[in-house]
């Protein structure tokens, strides 16, 4: 029998706490991540919203770049939301921050605009099942172009790319762990081998 597998959530900075909530909802045994050391324990990452200035900063004060892109090429299943999807990508707009480079994916930060920093819409994402998902967008990252191995399972009415994926790495420019609907989550663990998510 194939144990149960353990969640990590990035706790460096940013809404992590409100994952671990989601995760812990869905029955998944979590670690709230702080050392590199503890990726070791664990068989996926969610990487949350935030400051991805801040978290990269953060990320290099404790050695923890190289572990968390190792951690990736591992296979493990990564989820990077919002400030998490930046740290992802492997191109940004802008010089700062220097991403992980993980995703095929070109983002731009805040790049919705000011007037529209923060907004709400409805969203159907591909292999969520039921109603649409209602989805919160703060201060969100763009993305602007996706790689040959990136399906979008999500966009926006014009178009844009919302919830991205590349194998094993999953990125959302929204929150969803802020609405209490916790499909996302259950989109996430279903990432796991056969038989050991929660
Ligand atoms: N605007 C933030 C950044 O650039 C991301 C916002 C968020 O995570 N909600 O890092």
């Amino acid at each position: 029998m194939t144990a149960t597998a353990t969640v990590g959530v990035l706790a460096l900075q940013g809404d992590f706490q409100e994952h671990c909530t989601a995760l812990q909802g869905l029955g998944a045994s979590v670690v709230e991540v702080r050392r590199s050391d503890q990726l070791d324990g664990i068989d996926a990452l969610i990487i949350p919203g935030g400051e991805s200035t801040s978290m990269a900063k953060l990320m290099d004060a404790y050695a923890m770049r190289v572990p968390l892109r190792a951690f990736a090429s591992s296979g493990r299943p990564v989820w990077g939301t919002c400030a998490g999807l930046i740290l992802l990508a492997s191109r940004l707009a802008e010089d700062r921050p220097e991403p992980l480079g993980l995703m095929d994916i070109a983002v731009r930060r805040n790049g919705f605009g000011r007037q529209v920093d923060s907004f709400e819409t409805e969203l159907d994402i591909a292999g969520v099942p039921g109603d649409a998902v209602h989805a919160v967008f703060i201060r969100a990252p763009l993305i602007l172009d996706t790689g040959p191995d990136v399906q979008t399972l999500a966009s926006l009415e014009d178009g844009t790319a919302v919830v991205v994926r590349q194998g094993h790495l999953l990125a959302s420019a929204f929150h969803p762990e802020l609405t209490g609907d916790a499909r996302m989550h259950r989109y996430f663990l279903d990432m796991l081998p056969v038989g050991t998510a929660p």
